[in-house]
């Protein structure tokens, strides 16, 4: 990855988002952080000076709009939109205001900050779109309904955003991971643990790795050399596409 990008990375104040703005400010690129939690980017931007930060919620349309357009000339090239949550739970006793808060994070919020963010790639001709969707955009799991439904539908969302841009040079992927051991899963694990009375070991063991035939989580690094290679020349006709690290779930 020769140039430099101007790189906008949502939920950049934990896991996954954190991984990717501490490697991306390290190799030189100028990154946006974003985030909900205002004091977690207050001590990413302690220890990355060269980070800019930006907190809002991507549940909300304004907020959107408002610190987008706070960026001005600094408006990115690169969008990584992975901000997410999870609830798990069965349909029935899904608390509705956590269902619609999942959908409007993970699928409207990445919509519309998308939109904002495409005119400037329009002009410039170039702009990668990278979202960190989720084998769950794939195939399903119980209980996590609006989770699933939020994923599938990102997938949906990419391809046809990748028609849409088609005539510029502009991508949109999504990277679709099996479990990787952030903050998320480890609330997952936990809260599973509970309620299966399992230890967390058994956990990990009999319902996170089951499914995944390499049975080993998938690591953060793994997932920055994939937004890594979607945004080097190699990738440039990539588009519309789910990239898969799910240690062969699918292949079953
Ligand atoms: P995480 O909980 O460590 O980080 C998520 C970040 O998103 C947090 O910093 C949180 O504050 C932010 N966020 C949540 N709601 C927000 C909102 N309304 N507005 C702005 N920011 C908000 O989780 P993670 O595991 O790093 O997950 C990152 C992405 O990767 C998510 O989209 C998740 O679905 C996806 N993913 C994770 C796994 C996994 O196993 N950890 C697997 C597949 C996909």
């Amino acid at each position: 990855m020769a140039s430099k990008h101007r790189i906008l990375i949502t939920g950049a104040a934990s896991g996954i988002g954190l991984a990717l703005t501490q490697h991306f400010a390290a190799a030189g690129h100028r990154v946006v952080a974003c985030d909900l939690q205002q004091a977690a980017l207050d001590s990413l931007q302690k220890d990355l000076p060269s980070v800019r930060t930006l907190a809002f919620d991507l549940s909300d349309a304004g907020q959107i709009e408002a610190a987008f357009s706070s960026l001005r000339d600094d408006a990115p090239d690169v969008l990584i939109n992975n901000a997410g949550l999870q609830h798990v739970s069965p349909l029935e006793e899904f608390p509705p205001e956590k269902w619609q808060l999942l959908i409007a994070v993970m699928l409207t919020g990445t919509a519309l900050l998308t939109r904002v963010a495409l005119p400037s790639m329009r002009r410039n001709n170039f702009g990668r779109i990278v979202n960190i969707g989720s084998i769950h955009g794939l195939v399903a799991s119980p209980f996590k309904s609006a989770y699933v439904a939020a994923k599938h539908g990102l997938v949906g969302f990419s391809k046809t955003v990748a028609l849409e841009t088609s005539d510029a040079d502009i991508t949109i992927n999504t990277v679709c991971p099996g479990y990787v051991k952030t903050p998320l899963v480890d609330a997952q694990i936990a809260s599973l643990a509970r309620t299966h009375h399992m230890t967390e070991q058994e956990v990990v063991e009999e319902i996170m790795l089951k499914p995944m035939p390499k049975r080993q989580f998938i690591t953060t690094d793994e997932l920055i050399g994939t937004v890594e290679f979607l945004l080097s020349p190699a990738a440039r006709n990539i588009t519309g596409q789910c990239l898969v690290l799910d240690g062969g779930w699918t292949a079953q």
